[in-house]
């Protein structure tokens, strides 16, 4: 596949502070564009990072067909660029991409643009530990018609943006008994658009209360949790790790969640994946069995839940004792982005 390019006359790259990064708001010197017209994916495109033109008629703009994904690329401790599993992000948006009746991307594409455009933006790529550049491809429909169907032409594109450390300190959540982000049927399982849309206005009225994010709860009963606002949730009973099963496609399938339940059953820890109720999470807490609870995800990696409510009431949850799981997955974690331990899954690969 060729791909155009055209570089910028001036790199940004001298004004950017990457001291202080605030996430989401700076964006490297170029991005990949792909268009998909008549049945196939052309004009591929590495070019400067700038506006687009987009028809007013587009259903992007008018019925929400638009789907995205979230991956990092990080410098290791040779100073070489890496990924991390960017396969799965492909997959993942394909599969967000079936749902929302949108054209697939083949994986030759998405990994060509992607090591393509990390090559020709490299330096952008932060040199301080726990940085990375955090990359957002994304697809939307192109096509000029107002009729509610699938549109014919889409956009591929990837983004990325310099990000420095991700730490939020431990979180306060808020189980949510009155609105809900998936339904069994719907799209929880699609990173599309309206989904978090969806999300923002129950979780501004959380944010008010003093809470940091709300945990998901199932649409029919309200009785059972499944996600931590954008990330996966997992919680410690008695030595066990549990989290919700994602098989009736409510809970989104999360590569943070994935690697982190590898590891633990490769360290011998037992991992349940499976309905789990508030309830369990109350009586855990009271009899003391409650060991930790936590948010997992590529934007924080491991959130540690320090607080949750239930139906008024506050469960303090502990998240600062050495030896957590949580921890030690995030230290695994971090070693080996830098190299530092032995990559015995191959899910670390130099970007270019
Ligand atoms: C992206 C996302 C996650 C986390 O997925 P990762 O692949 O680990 O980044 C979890 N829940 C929701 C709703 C998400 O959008």
């Amino acid at each position: 596949m060729e791909i155009k390019v055209t570089k910028v006359e001036q790199s940004k790259l001298g004004s950017v502070d990457f001291d202080n990064l605030q996430f989401g708001r700076t964006f490297s010197d170029h991005m990949f564009v792909a268009e998909f017209e008549n049945g196939e994916w052309k004009n591929f495109q590495i070019k400067p990072y700038s506006n687009f033109s987009i028809s007013p008629a587009s259903a992007a703009l008018h019925y929400g067909q638009t789907i995205f994904e979230g991956l990092k690329a990080y410098r290791n401790k040779a100073e070489e660029v890496v990924l991390f599993r960017p396969e799965y992000n492909c997959q993942r948006l394909n599969d967000s991409a079936a749902r929302m009746c949108m054209a697939s991307i083949p994986e030759e594409i998405f990994m060509e643009g992607l090591r393509q455009l990390l090559k020709i933006d490299q330096e952008w790529v932060p040199r301080k530990p726990g940085s990375s550049l955090y990359i957002r491809p994304f697809m939307f429909a192109d096509e000029e018609f107002l009729g509610v169907k699938p549109s014919s032409k889409y956009k591929f594109v990837i983004i990325t943006s310099p990000a420095s450390t991700y730490y939020a300190g431990a979180v306060k959540v808020k189980v949510e008994k009155k609105y809900v982000r998936a339904a069994e049927g719907g799209v929880g399982m699609a990173k599309n658009g309206g989904n978090y849309a969806a999300s923002l206005y129950p979780a501004k009225l959380a944010q008010d209360q003093g809470f940091h994010q709300l945990v998901w709860t199932d649409s029919k009963t309200h009785e059972y949790i499944e996600e931590a606002g954008t990330m996966n949730i997992m919680a410690v009973i008695n030595n066990v790790i549990i989290t919700p099963s994602i098989e009736k496609l409510t809970v989104l399938k999360g590569k943070t969640r994935d690697t982190v339940l590898t590891l633990a059953r490769a360290w011998g820890l037992s991992v349940e994946e499976r309905p789990i109720r508030v309830e369990e999470l109350k009586n855990a807490h009271e009899n003391g069995t409650l060991e930790e609870v936590f948010g997992v995800g590529t934007a924080a990696t491991v959130a540690p839940i320090s607080l949750i409510s239930i139906d008024d009431v506050s469960y303090d949850v502990p998240h600062l004792q050495e030896g957590l799981f949580s921890q030690k997955v995030a230290q695994y974690l971090t070693d080996l982005r830098l190299g530092l331990v032995e990559d015995e899954n191959n899910w670390m690969q130099k970007a270019f």
